[in-house]
C-alpha cells in the first residue's frame, strides 16, 4: 500500500497548501479543517472516490 500517497498537501477546496504536521493530522484523524476556507477534508474520499449517482425514477435509498 502506498498509503503517503493518499495525503494530499494541498486544500482540494482553495488550493492552500497544507503544512507537514496538517498531513499528519489528515492522516491519523482521516479528516482535517483547512483553515484557509473551513472546507473539511476527508480521507476517505480520496480513496474510495463514490459519486453520487440517482438513478431517474428511483427513489429508494440503496
Ligand atoms: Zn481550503
Amino acid at each position: 500500500m502506498n498509503e503517503r500517497d493518499l495525503i494530499p498537501d494541498t486544500c482540494p477546496h482553495c488550493g492552500r497548501k497544507l503544512s507537514p504536521w496538517e498531513q499528519v493530522l489528515l492522516r491519523v484523524d482521516r479528516a482535517l479543517m483547512c483553515k484557509g476556507c473551513w472546507y473539511r477534508i476527508f480521507l476517505d474520499s480520496f480513496e474510495n472516490p463514490k459519486p453520487k449517482v440517482k438513478k431517474p425514477g428511483s427513489d429508494k435509498e440503496e
